[in-house]
């Protein structure tokens, strides 16, 4: 039985799990870091959300439904320290970046934002319980060892890319290697799989990087696990020998993409204004026949060049499929937007051209779309994957090289364009993909030749693999409950 004075020694319950997610400023990195945020925040830990003034004004509808559905997520909003670093105001993005050559001021604005944060936070109440940074923000390592808590690092790429990577790496494979076309053997894979320097770069693997880079692998190395946006049915040899390999626990979580079924913020997602009018783009998708429309969209961050553009504007025409094409604000020039008078008046309700941001994961979950020109950034991937969409393949660099392996080679539901090096190896005149490149691979992703069916047919049953994998019962939804569990026991022994 109980006496009072049992409950007077009852201790006091734990502290809850307090997480601090620090996102790398990149919609790419964002977005599936919000879908966590969200998702971990409704299986019961709190969470606080570091961003800045520009990024969480590009979100505030994903914010004002956190509020609404009263999830327990507190968006934190540091100063972003842009003249400091050279940057001009409000450019708080990788997206922003006005050129190329401000891309290592970006990484160094990001970097001060080291102390701001660990003020920030030593501040808090209740205090924070454990963190996960990007593994693209190293400098919240020290943050989390100034706090005292466990961290987790979030890998935004694909696990064939973080293991070859590291395999490579840790080999130091990559050492005699002069040719950066030269075929290596990845180690430590039961299979024989080859990769060159150029297809499989590793991480920030150029000179101008190579502090962030050994960074970068030092908070990976002394992080206390590791979170991945993947699941384990999608690239399985690839996790199991990741998983052998770095010898910590290795929670694969996704698709993070398929967290979120609710269309008034799947439609926002990652951006609050899509350059389209959503009826008109909606009524148009509903007016065409299931698995009809092509999606053509290369990601944030590729700048297309100008004859590019009009190569893949005539291997579309040449090709009769109906398409929605998203052409990036920054590929505007006066020459495109004057060309594309013309073109979209010769498609007429054949197509649809979003030039700006597109709602993708809307577009990519829409009956009628049935298939994807991508760069294979690793989101892109996932979402053509979790709605079932066959892709062609058109990787610029990172992970898209490997991302096109697993796609083509591994999944089989896709057609490579025939890209052989990335974007920064071309000269300025070099227009690697030309338009009859473009109309071939159309007409046979979109066609009904028996390869075009079946790859249909994997691609649909690899999207049930996908929503299972995050539903209750599933590989990512019972890892998610361990990794909250984690972080409960972390929160109790502090
Ligand atoms: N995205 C979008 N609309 C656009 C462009 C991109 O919604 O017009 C989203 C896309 O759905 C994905 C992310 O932005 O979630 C891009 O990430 P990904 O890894 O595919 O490519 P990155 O931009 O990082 O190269």
């Amino acid at each position: 039985h109980t006496t009072i004075n049992d409950f007077n020694t009852t201790p006091a319950p734990p502290p809850p799990a307090h997480l601090v997610i620090v996102p790398l400023l990149a919609q790419g990195h964002t977005i599936p870091m919000i879908d966590m945020a969200r998702l971990l925040a409704e299986r019961g830990v709190r969470v606080t959300f570091i961003t800045t003034a520009v990024n969480a004004s590009r979100i505030t509808p994903i914010i004002d439904r956190v509020h609404e559905s009263h999830l327990p997520i507190n968006f934190i909003e540091l100063p972003f320290p842009a003249a400091e670093a050279g940057l001009p105001e409000g450019c708080e993005n990788f997206d922003l970046l006005p050129s190329k050559e401000l891309f290592k001021n970006f990484w160094d604005a990001l970097f001060l934002l080291r102390h701001p944060l660990e003020q920030h936070l030593k501040d808090l109440d209740p205090r924070p319980t454990c963190m996960i940074n990007d593994m693209c923000n190293p400098w919240a390592a020290d943050v989390a060892k100034a706090l005292n808590i466990r961290r987790l690092v979030f890998h935004g790429p694909s696990c064939i890319y973080l293991f070859c990577t590291y395999a490579l790496q840790k080999h130091n494979i990559y050492e005699k290697v002069t040719d950066d076309a030269e075929e290596v053997v990845v180690p430590d894979l039961p299979t024989t799989f080859h990769v060159s320097k150029m297809h499989a770069p590793g991480c920030f693997n150029t000179t101008n990087f190579k502090q962030l880079r050994d960074e970068a692998l030092h908070a990976e190395e002394t992080a206390d696990g590791v979170v991945m946006n993947t699941f384990d049915d999608l690239e399985p040899m690839f996790v199991e020998a990741y998983k052998k390999m770095v010898g910590k626990d290795v929670w694969t979580v996704g698709p993070l993409c398929l967290y979120d079924k609710d269309f008034c913020s799947r439609i926002v997602r990652g951006n609050k204004l899509a350059a389209v009018d959503q009826d008109r783009m909606l009524n148009w998708l509903d007016s065409m026949e299931e698995r009809s429309v092509l999606y053509i969209c290369f990601g944030t961050l590729e700048k297309m060049k100008v004859g590019q553009i009009f190569e893949i504007g005539a291997g579309l025409e040449a090709s009769g499929v109906p398409f929605i094409w998203v052409i990036k604000g920054v590929e505007k020039s006066l020459e495109v937007v004057k060309w594309l008078e013309g073109f979209e008046e010769r498609m007429g309700l054949r197509s649809l051209v979003i030039k700006g941001w597109a709602p993708q994961a809307v577009i990519l979950s829409h009956r009628a779309v049935g298939g994807f020109i991508s760069h294979c950034g690793w989101n892109s991937t996932l979402e053509a994957v979790s709605a079932g969409v066959p892709m062609i393949t058109w990787p610029y660099f990172a992970d898209q090289f490997l991302n096109e392996r697993l796609v083509v080679e591994y999944l089989r539901i896709g057609i490579d364009i025939g890209v052989k090096k990335p974007g920064f190896y071309w000269g300025e005149d070099v227009i690697p993909v030309m338009r009859d490149d473009v109309e071939r691979a159309v007409r046979s992703l979109m066609g009904d030749g028996e390869e075009a069916e079946e790859r249909r047919v994997r691609a649909r049953e690899l999207k049930e693999k996908a929503m299972k994998a995050m539903e209750e019962g599933g590989s990512s939804y019972e890892n998610i409950t361990r990794l909250v569990d984690y972080m409960h026991q972390a929160a109790a022994t502090l």
